[in-house]
């Protein structure tokens, strides 16, 4: 029967690849040579170092055959020198030797050889081990070039992420410099409305410094800028603002700080903490409840406290949560937000050389705690 699909010779993937055989004994190197040609391959030799060198400086092969045994050094450099030039890293090569001690094994496989061929030599071997290493330059190069194709597209998404980024802090900048000038409103409705476009300029804001300080860590470690701070003093300053987040929901904020708490720590960062705690706190509590934060030393350490009356958080996701983009229940539209929130505190604590994790409030909510240590967060005498 006659066979219905074109026939095409068979060409394979490595035909007319280049190898450079490095071989000082003349018959031995003619026999490879014949074989490689034979088999579809472009041959280049040398019989001593010097020369191998100059081949490889006048371009890279795709495969190096190399004798360890040449005239003027040691075959190992021939390697190394290889392994000095640009995109001679993914250049295999394959040692032809005698010697079958694992020290010297030790010493080629840490100068950068690929694999060992035991002379004498089989021809079916040399083949399948030649074919085999040639695919292997084949996948390191293309490996190589994907690599930099995905780290060229990250870059560009960061930069572009960076410029969004920097736009959206300004506009809602200005918004929230508005808002300021509105004043504080004169009734209880028109102050109640004026928390809700602050605050929610400010969990947009929020939301975009998270995305940047968590990319910016990514790419160059996000470093805190430490300094001490009197924590009682502090929280009284940003307090309008915290009270800002409670009462959109008619929430009762309970703060309930240590007067003697010194800390050292970068501020800003810590109240974006605090922020992203207790905005959690007020949006998945219920309307009219209490949100309460407590910061008291504990021993050889200070801890913080969050605490809502919401459902709480399951058990299975009490870990889950402090990772990226995660949350309980992710195709809820009622709480918007991304999961970013909570991963950014983790990184800040960690940074502070803390933790922080999150409990069963009783009887009902969650409680969010940071701990940290003293070297970081001093108490007065
Ligand atoms: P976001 O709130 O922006 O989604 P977060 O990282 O702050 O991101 O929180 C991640 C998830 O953890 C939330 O989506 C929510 O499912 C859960 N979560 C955080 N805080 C609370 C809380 N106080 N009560 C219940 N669930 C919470």
């Amino acid at each position: 029967m006659e066979n219905p699909l074109p026939q095409r010779p068979y060409r394979r993937a490595d035909h007319g690849a280049h190898v450079l055989v490095v071989e000082d004994v003349a018959v031995t190197r003619e026999f490879l040579r014949r074989l490689l040609v034979d088999n579809g391959y472009r041959v280049s030799d040398a019989a001593t170092g010097a020369e191998a060198i100059a081949t490889l400086d006048e371009g890279l092969p795709d495969l190096v055959l190399l004798d360890l045994l040449l005239p003027d050094f040691h075959g190992l450099e021939v390697c190394r020198h290889l392994r000095s030039l640009e995109g001679g890293e993914d250049v295999p090569v394959l040692v032809i030797t005698m010697d079958e001690r694992p020290e010297s094994h030790a010493e080629a496989v840490q100068a950068g050889v690929d694999d060992f061929l035991r002379k004498p030599l089989l021809p079916t071997e040399l083949r399948t081990r030649v074919r085999s290493l040639i695919r292997l330059r084949h996948l390191r190069t293309e490996l190589r070039r994907d690599t930099e194709a995905i780290l060229t597209l990250q870059a560009r998404k960061d930069e572009l992420l960076q410029f969004v980024v920097h736009d959206l802090k300004n506009m809602l900048g200005t918004l929230l410099a508005s808002v300021d000038l509105l004043g504080e409103g004169a009734s209880p409705t028109e102050k109640r409305q004026r928390c809700r476009i602050e605050g929610t300029a400010k969990s947009m804001l929020g939301m975009v410094q998270n995305m940047l300080d968590l990319s910016i860590h990514e790419q160059a470690g996000l470093v805190p800028q430490p300094e001490r701070i009197s924590f009682a003093t502090w929280i009284e300053q940003i307090r309008p603002e915290l009270e800002c987040i409670t009462l959109r929901r008619n929430q009762f904020l309970e703060l309930n700080v240590h007067p003697d708490l010194e800390v050292e720590a970068d501020p800003q960062l810590f109240e974006r903490v605090l922020f992203n705690l207790l905005e959690n706190a007020s949006k998945f509590g219920p309307k009219e409840s209490t949100v309460r934060f407590q910061a008291e030393p504990l021993g050889s350490l200070v801890r913080f406290q969050v605490t809502d009356e919401g459902e709480g958080i399951p058990a299975d996701m009490k870990d889950r949560i402090f990772d990226r983009f995660i949350r309980v229940d992710a195709h809820s539209s009622a709480h918007a937000g991304r999961g970013l929130g909570l991963a950014f505190c983790h990184l800040v604590t960690n940074l502070h050389g803390g933790r922080i994790w999150v409990e069963d409030h009783v009887p009902k909510g969650s409680r969010f705690l940071i701990e940290l240590p003293l070297r970081f967060w001093e108490l007065e005498d």
